[in-house]
């Protein structure tokens, strides 16, 4: 199993940093979690089309994390021959928000029907909705989803997949919460949105500080990591952006209170996803 970092951003625009989306390939089969701005350019860097795509998995429905799911469902579409449905597992809500983005889509969808002879149907986007639990599972591949905390952003979920004997965790946004730590119990890789709030917290715009609140901290991270045994935590989606040549000292933060392997990964990144050896 291998994890891609298809997006390593956060909402804030960075010219080196896609939005938020990871690619998880076993053997040929790659499962997308969440799918922010800038994600089908970064699948195409790592070779991976929208049609490849098993599953899109979203952990929640902010903006940072969904705002390429309409570029998604219409490329898969128009360049499926033929399209095949785009299933989607989320977060109650998501249900609505794919119903409201395909009537976004409503117009260029027509207009693509009208003007393709060979494209007769609309895209098909079977939604699951999931509270937490097994949400996949056949005989390569488990999915189990569980309830994180990053409130007022109301449902939010983390996914765990196992494959080959080994497991990754995406916690997505969230502050350290009981079920995340159930989640990433022994799991090999570990992969947590992080905050700095030391450096959040010297801006002294209001906005900005908001974020500290419902978001783990590196420190928390790594406490969540060292709590649940994990092989390697990945430090993702990091605000603010850091600033090239200072990722070390995100890392030795986390080191500090986890003594596994800490990453924070570029674009395009491949993380193996190993059975601790
Ligand atoms: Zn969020
Ligand atoms: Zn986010």
């Amino acid at each position: 199993m291998e994890l891609v970092m298809t997006g390593t951003g956060s909402p804030l625009p960075s010219p080196d940093r896609a939005g938020p989306s990871q690619l998880v390939q076993v053997g040929g089969r790659s499962f997308l979690i969440d799918c922010g701005r800038g994600c089908l350019m970064r699948l195409a860097g790592a070779a991976t089309g929208p049609a490849a795509i098993e599953r899109l998995l979203l952990t929640h429905l902010h903006s940072d994390h969904v705002t390429d799911v309409n570029d998604l469902i219409t490329t898969r579409w128009i360049t499926g021959f033929p399209a095949v449905p785009l299933p989607v597992v989320g977060p109650v809500g998501t249900v609505s928000f794919i119903d409201d983005t395909l009537t976004m889509l409503g117009p260029d969808i027509g207009w693509r029907i009208t003007h393709h002879d060979d494209l007769e149907a609309p895209p098909e986007v079977p939604v699951t909705e999931t509270a937490g639990g097994l949400v996949f599972e056949d005989a390569e591949i488990r999915i189990l989803a569980a309830p994180t905390d990053h409130r007022p952003v109301h449902p939010t979920i983390g996914y765990r997949i196992e494959a080959e004997g080994a497991s990754v965790v995406l916690g997505g946004d969230t502050v350290p919460c009981p079920a995340l730590d159930e989640l990433c119990v022994g799991a090999d890789v570990y992969v947590q949105t992080v905050i700095r709030d030391d450096l959040i917290s010297q801006v002294p715009v209001a906005r900005l500080n908001d974020v500290i609140d419902y978001h783990s901290t590196v420190v928390d991270a790594a406490q969540t990591a060292a709590r649940a045994g994990v092989g390697t935590l990945v430090l993702n989606h990091c605000v603010p952006t850091p600033m090239p040549g200072t990722e070390a000292d995100w890392i030795a933060i986390a080191a500090e209170h986890f003594d596994g392997e800490v990453l924070l990964p570029d674009d395009l990144d491949r993380i193996p996803v190993e059975p601790a050896g």
